[in-house]
Parts: structure tokens; C-alpha cells; sequence
């Protein structure tokens, strides 16, 4: 049984629908002790938590938005216990999944420690991995509608703001320790004649917040690079390929 160590966040409050998805999140920040800072704060203040994630419109001594995750996991793959599951975690922000905005309401969120795209992308070392998957292991075991296909990235459910926890981490990895998953290639023949209403219905159908419009928009293009940060990250730019409808039509046959 791993151990985790309490380190009790007062930014929480109840939740309102029965947990049924996890969010994976790296923080962004220098190093654990800063995010766990950020995390446990009841009242955030600008000058507090420098760095280049915070615009420099912000005044330094406004306020911050209070914010929470249920676990940090840092580099050496110890796990801090911040929000008890049973209560409301305040970590997905403006988000939607399956066409629900209440995220935070069903999720689970986990913060990994991580500088990400603002500190150079740094790699996610094995041991902290290692501790990923056991405390996915723990919470997959506990909670009747969770499963490895339950598992999304912060970019997936908020494809236009966030990027976390990027195309370095290593979902595969994740997907062969059977806590989230992992397409198998698959070929066949691709229809050609209206090729982004359909890639714009499996994003949907897989989870993705976007409209149905016919044509790529920006949201659209958003949500497929978000789809390549976790399915294909050698290439992210969004183009809508075909190896990336392959992995659309694969991916949606997984998940439902
Ligand atoms: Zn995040």
C-alpha cells in the first residue's frame, strides 16, 4: 500500500455529482514545494507565486484565484494527499467533458510535478511515473465508474487554454500499466466527402468540447491538438491527417 503523506488544502468545497473521471495535470511551476504552496493557499497573492505562468498585467499584490487537486505526485514519485476524493477539488477551471461543464463536480484531479512548456518541457523522471500509476492503480481500484478509459489530460477537457500535462508525458506508458489507454494502429478506407464534420463528430464522441460546424474552426483545430498531445505526440500542429483520423476512429472505438 503506498503511503501518502497528508498535507490538508482548505480549497475545497462539496461535490455535487458521483466521481466518474480523473484529470492529469502538471503544475507549471519550479519545483514541488512552490506548487504544494500555491495549492494549500487560502489566500493567493500575486507577488507570491512569480514566474512566467502569471501575466504581468496582474497587480503584485492581487488576489489569486484559490485552487486545489486532490494529489500531487513529485518527482521522486512521492504522493501528497491535498482534498479528500469525497470533497471538491478546484483544479479543472473552465473545462467541459462530454458535454458537461461541471467538471470538477465528477473528477478526481492530479497534479504532476512538472515545470512544462514554461520551464523547458523538462522529462517526467521514471520514479515519479512509477507513482502515478500506483496512485491511479489505488483510485481506479476504489471507484466503480472509474477506468483506465476514464483518465484525460487537463488539455483534453480545456483544449484552448491549457496544454498540460503536455506531449512528453508518457500516456503509453500509462496505457501499458493498464490505467489509461492506447490506440492500436488501424487502417481502413477514409471517406472523403466531408472529411471535418467527421473527424469534428468522433472529437465529440470521444469527449471533446466543440461545435459541430462543418468547417475547422479553431476550436477544432485546438481540440485535434489536444488529441495529438496524448495520441500521436510526435506531430502536434493540429493538422487533421489521416494518421490522426485513424487514431480518431481507433480512440472512439475504445472509449465507448
Ligand atoms: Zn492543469
Amino acid at each position: 500500500m503506498t503511503r501518502y503523506i497528508q498535507r490538508p488544502s482548505p480549497n475545497f468545497d462539496a461535490r455535487t455529482r458521483p466521481i466518474d473521471l480523473v484529470v492529469l495535470h502538471y503544475t507549471g511551476m519550479q519545483n514541488a514545494e512552490v506548487a504544494l504552496a500555491r495549492l494549500t493557499d487560502p489566500k493567493p497573492v500575486a507577488g507570491n507565486y512569480p514566474g512566467p505562468w502569471q501575466s504581468e498585467d496582474v497587480e503584485p499584490d492581487a488576489p489569486l484565484p484559490r485552487v486545489s487537486a486532490h494529489y500531487v505526485v513529485d518527482e521522486a514519485g512521492q504522493i501528497y494527499s491535498l482534498v479528500p476524493e469525497e470533497h471538491r477539488a478546484w483544479h479543472a477551471g473552465v473545462s467541459s467533458w462530454e458535454g458537461d461543464g461541471e467538471v470538477n463536480a465528477r473528477a478526481i484531479g492530479i497534479e504532476i510535478v512538472n515545470g512544462g512548456h514554461d520551464f523547458g518541457s523538462p522529462d517526467f523522471p521514471d520514479a515519479q511515473i512509477e507513482g502515478v500509476i500506483g496512485l491511479l492503480r489505488d483510485i481506479l481500484r476504489r471507484w466503480p465508474e472509474l477506468n483506465a478509459k476514464r483518465v484525460v489530460a487537463h488539455s483534453d477537457i480545456a483544449p484552448a487554454r491549457k496544454a498540460d500535462p503536455g506531449e512528453k508525458f508518457p500516456w503509453k506508458r500509462l496505457a501499458e500499466a493498464g490505467v489509461s489507454i492506447w490506440p492500436e494502429h488501424v487502417t481502413m478506407q477514409l471517406s472523403s466527402d466531408d472529411p471535418v464534420s467527421e473527424v469534428q463528430q468522433e472529437l465529440a464522441f470521444i469527449g471533446y468540447p466543440l461545435k459541430q460546424t462543418g468547417y475547422m474552426d479553431e476550436a477544432t483545430k485546438e481540440a485535434l491538438v489536444a488529441f495529438q498531445r496524448r495520441f500521436r505526440p510526435s506531430d502536434i500542429s493540429g493538422v487533421m491527417d489521416d494518421e490522426t483520423r485513424y487514431l480518431l476512429i481507433a480512440v472512439g472505438r475504445m472509449v465507448k
